[in-house]
């Protein structure tokens, strides 16, 4: 048996990780698009493997650098199905779909260019006829019990607490008339999210394949960010009569701020203004949310005894409508607006931080990881002016931070996480989704508890298991 990483090796996007049998036999563990940089993206025109060898995919949740290759791998020529838990299969609709119009839309735009300068057409990544074919092979399983992936290789899901519908993928792998034990992790979520259940013991691996996105930091305590998050509400929006405008991403991060605006407002402490949500994939994946009541904790079935919907109050606006969005630029009172890209670099929200911006009463709240590039990122500098669509704009709203909005859990919570394992039974153990240096710094702490073999594999590098 071998184990090849063909993605999320020494960076944190791109994750794929193909297991192959003695008889040649091959799965694909997530099939995650490159994101970031040039460079990075150039990496999604070759997987490194051949689709067609592939007999079935397992998922591991629905995000775009786990499953954003999937229409591509089905153009190349893969046929066999595409397994993942109920909620990403919810999830992966709108996100694949997205996905592919944002490949068509950009091909269609560089081919604007090249067009002028005589250059033959690009074609892109995928289209949406090709995601509409990869969605149609989703099967979806159930948490905690056995399935067959392929004859000899079973799997069986359970909650890792990092998205709805994430998962660790666990599976038994009989091979030569051997079997084996492989946990991927996929994305490890945190102890203390506000709706999502915790991650779940899984079965004693003989080789996990686990991730290492935070393995050299701890979060902020979540309770002192709640604070922090009223007191920016009523410092903008009261005290100065001016606009919040939060950049965040449409699935996970926006539901978990309107969750939080909603605990305010059951406390009665959240002021008597309009809260806009402006976007369209963000309500589609609200309503998703709302769907899979199963993925929920004690916690928020215990707020929705008394508010059947803990993600909608009084004073909540969803925006579907691109005119609806434009009429908020003549919003004059003061409000909340969450809209996406998370990172700022596109989308709707990029122009209301562009009308938004130089006028001193507002401010940019930045609640999640930005690429360094990124205007999300660029805000955050200690630079008077930044540059919006091709203009300098003067940074007169005050730019803030938020740093516990996120849906990966730190070292503490991956080594709780890891806690239900014997160390010493764990023949190897591989480090992927991570930057290199923050890999090393997690080998280091898994060395110390008693992990003998931990790798951290490079792009395309093969192991024997
Ligand atoms: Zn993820």
């Amino acid at each position: 048996m071998k184990l090849s990483f063909h993605g999320a090796a020494r960076t944190v996007t791109g994750s794929k990780h193909v297991l192959t049998l003695s008889d040649n036999r091959k799965i694909l563990l997530d099939c995650g698009l490159f994101q970031g940089g040039r460079e990075l993206q150039g990496l999604n025109h070759d997987f490194g493997f051949e689709p067609s060898d592939i007999s079935a995919v397992v998922l591991s949740h629905a995000h775009i650098d786990h499953s954003g290759l999937l229409p591509k791998l089905v153009k190349e020529g893969f046929t066999g199905p595409i397994y993942c838990s109920p909620a990403t299969a919810d999830l992966a609709e709108i996100l694949l779909k997205d996905s592919a119009k944002i490949q068509e839309e950009d091909t269609k735009f560089i081919n604007k260019r090249r067009h002028s300068s005589d250059l033959e057409p690009l074609k892109p990544l995928y289209t949406m006829k090709d995601a509409e074919i990869a969605l149609s092979r989703f099967v979806d399983r159930k948490l905690n019990y056995y399935f067959e992936v392929i004859p000899g290789i079973e799997c069986m899901y359970t909650e890792v607490g990092h998205i709805l519908g994430s998962c660790a993928v666990n599976l038994k792998i009989t091979d030569k008339g051997k079997t084996k034990n492989i946990c991927f992790t996929g994305d490890i979520g945190r102890y203390s999210h506000p709706f999502l259940k915790n991650p779940e013991k899984f079965p004693q691996a003989d080789i996990i394949i686990c991730e290492s996105t935070y393995g050299d930091s701890l979060h902020d305590d979540a309770a002192l960010n709640e604070n922090i998050f009223y007191e920016i509400i009523q410092e903008t929006c009261v005290e100065r009569k001016g606009k919040l405008i939060i950049p965040a991403f449409s699935v996970g991060r926006t539901q978990e701020i309107v969750y939080a605006l909603n605990k305010l407002d059951l406390a009665g402490k959240l002021p008597p203004i309009k809260v806009f949500v402006d976007s369209p994939l963000s309500i589609a994946a609200t309503e998703i949310t709302k769907k899979n009541k199963g993925c929920f904790n004690r916690h928020i079935l215990k707020v929705m005894e008394k508010d059947k919907d803990p993600f909608d109050f009084k004073n909540l606006v969803y925006v579907s409508e691109k005119l609806d969005s434009q009429v908020l630029n003549e919003y004059k009172d003061p409000c909340i607006i969450i809209s996406a890209s998370g990172m700022a670099e596109f989308g709707r929200v990029k122009h209301h931080i562009a009308h938004n911006l130089e006028n001193e009463k507002n401010t940019i709240l930045i609640v999640g990881y930005c690429e360094p590039n990124s205007l999300g990122a660029r805000l955050l500098k200690d630079e008077p002016q930044v540059r919006i669509f091709g203009q300098y704009l003067n940074k007169y709203a005050q730019i803030k931070k938020i740093k516990s909005f996120s849906a990966h859990g730190d070292y503490s919570d991956m080594l709780q996480f890891l806690s239900c394992q014997d160390p010493k039974k764990v023949e190897k153990m591989f480090l992927v989704h991570g930057e290199e240096d923050v890999q090393l710094n997690w080998k280091n702490k898994l060395i110390k508890i008693g992990y003998d073999f931990v790798e951290i594999p490079k792009l395309h590098q093969e192991f024997f298991a």
